[in-house]
């Protein structure tokens, strides 16, 4: 190597030094919660969560994996560090501290990502209820609140009808029809496109209150849903707080999906920062064509 080259490269070298902890500072700091889940694939789809909130490079994600044995009374994670929180949970109550850490930090305007199963957590607690707007199963029932759908003729309902919350019929690749298009999320979206292979959540029921939906898909009775359009990309306002929900990304392929991925990563980055800055992407899917990316 010559002098020149060598100097070349320490120069780099420098600059490297100086520029990544600044450019580290500018970066949205997510955290991913996580431990427990009856899906048991959750250590995978976390770190495809973080690669995939990573590979916008606007992210930082760190993971907060709370013990799988016993109570873990140390779950602790420092939600106030972080501008968006992102939740692969479905387990045991948090530790009573940890629960009003989270509370406060919605309230005082933090962001909420919900995935999945994450809806199924939690069932009795009246404020992660109030967050998520709906969930399933975990004793929801008529006390948890309405259903809320659209109905065949186009109309949004809030069904206070008796019964469980949360269903979903076998797994089917099915159409995500975009409701709202001014919205950060959905802004640029094909207005309809089709998803992965994943579980269709229906009979989602909660308190839905300053719920905005913004894309639904239609749970046919031929595949064990309600003929009705199920809510599949929405969102809450929680005091200063804003929660992106998504029932959407059971499994590896689900999560595999092109068009869960831009969802998660714009969904993230709007509950972060109330904006979105990302381009919808070329593979994004087409009405009638799923677009996997790679494992
Ligand atoms: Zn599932």
């Amino acid at each position: 190597m010559t002098g020149h080259r060598i100097q070349a490269l320490l120069a780099m070298i420098a600059l490297t030094i100086v520029v990544s902890p600044a450019l580290a500072e500018k970066k949205i700091k997510a955290l991913i919660v996580d431990g427990a889940n009856n899906h048991g694939v959750w250590p995978q789809t976390t770190k495809m969560m973080k690669r995939y909130l990573e590979e916008t490079k606007l992210f930082t994600v760190d993971v907060a994996t709370r013990k799988q044995r016993g109570r873990d009374p140390e779950y602790k994670p420092a939600f106030d560090k972080y501008k968006v929180v992102i939740s692969n949970y479905n387990g045991p109550a948090w530790p009573a501290a940890t629960k009003k850490a989270f509370v406060s930090y919605m309230k005082n305007g933090g962001g909420f990502v919900v995935v999945h199963a994450a809806n199924n957590a939690f069932g009795r607690w009246k404020e992660y209820n109030e967050i998520i707007g709906l969930g399933g199963w975990g004793g929801r029932n008529e006390k948890s609140g309405p259903y809320v759908y659209i109905n065949a003729k186009g109309e949004l309902k809030r069904d206070e009808s008796k019964g469980r919350g949360g269903n979903h019929g076998p797994q089917h690749p099915f159409q995500i029809i975009v409701r709202n298009s001014d919205h950060p999320v959905t802004k640029g979206m094909p207005t309809s496109w089709m998803h992965s292979r994943d579980e269709l959540y229906d009979l989602l029921r909660g308190p839905a209150e300053n719920m905005t939906i913004l894309a639904t898909a239609f749970a046919a009775k031929s595949k064990g849903g309600r003929g009705r359009h199920e809510p599949m990309i929405f969102t809450v306002t929680y005091g200063k707080g804003r929660v992106f929900h998504t029932p959407m990304g059971h499994g590896i392929v689900s999560q595999r999906c092109a068009g869960f991925i831009a969802t998660l990563q714009r969904g993230a980055e709007w509950a972060a920062t109330n904006k979105v800055t990302q381009k919808i992407p070329k593979d994004f899917p087409s009405s009638d064509k799923v677009t996997l990316r790679k494992k």
